[in-house]
């Protein structure tokens, strides 16, 4: 049976519409992926973040694009991811800064747990028995002195759970450069604010942490220094 002509058109009509509007969309997505890159080379060469809410945005959403171009400049993955945590938390140490410490919650990798670690999982993570063979004891007391959820982190959907029974309205989330990041873009999404601290050293055991920094940022809002 034959297409009637009028129909034929619309669907022409339609077609070519569509057409106009993915190249419209494609043109717009190059243009904030090279205006991205030009800002992150920028950046890297003097040391200014220039736009950097805007910045995260264009990385969080062409994240890919813009790592290949820089690869082409010889810039490693890891060093977009340090930038963008870098600019992520300096974007946020405002607004983090002015949650009320019991409405902020820390979540730790349990990897920074002694190898000897008596401590068992439980619901609401690995509750941490004080036994003083790692840092963590100290962490967490200072934690909850001044009012924070503070969690031992068995694995990434534990996060998720947590954060949908207690709603933290900030959140301090340590971890290897790859779970930082992650975690800082979807909270960047979900509009929460969150400052990441990064580990020394990575690994699925005996990682290492800059406990300063950690205690820093716990701090924040009670000092001007920021991360
Ligand atoms: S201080 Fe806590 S987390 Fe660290 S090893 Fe002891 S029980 Fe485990």
């Amino acid at each position: 049976m034959a297409i009637p002509n009028d129909i034929l058109s619309v669907l022409h009509m339609v077609a070519t519409l569509l057409g106009s509007i993915l190249l419209i969309l494609l043109a717009v997505s190059l243009i904030i992926v090279i205006i991205a890159t030009i800002l992150l080379i920028y950046s890297l060469k003097t040391g200014d973040v220039l736009f950097p809410n805007q910045l995260i945005l264009g990385i969080i959403f062409f994240e890919g694009p813009i790592k290949a171009i820089m690869r082409l400049f010889g810039v490693d993955d890891s060093i977009i991811d340090r930038l963008s945590i870098d600019m992520q938390n300096k974007a946020m140490w405002s607004p983090f800064s002015k949650i009320p410490c019991d409405k902020r919650a820390i979540f730790i990798p349990q990897c920074l747990r002694s190898v000897d670690c008596p401590a068992r999982l439980s619901p609401e993570g690995i509750v941490c028995k004080d036994c003083g063979q790692c840092q963590i004891t100290t962490a967490k007391k200072e934690a909850e002195r001044l009012g924070y959820m503070f969690f031992v982190v068995p694995g990434s959907s534990f996060i998720v759970r947590m954060i949908r029974k207690y709603r933290p309205e900030g959140i301090i989330g340590v971890g290897c450069l790859c779970e930082v990041k992650e975690g800082l873009d979807l909270m960047h999404k979900h509009k929460i604010p969150s400052v990441g601290v990064v580990l020394d050293k990575s690994g699925c055991v005996s990682t290492v942490l800059d406990w300063d920094k950690l205690f820093e940022v716990m701090h924040a809002g009670e000092s001007t220094s920021k991360p």
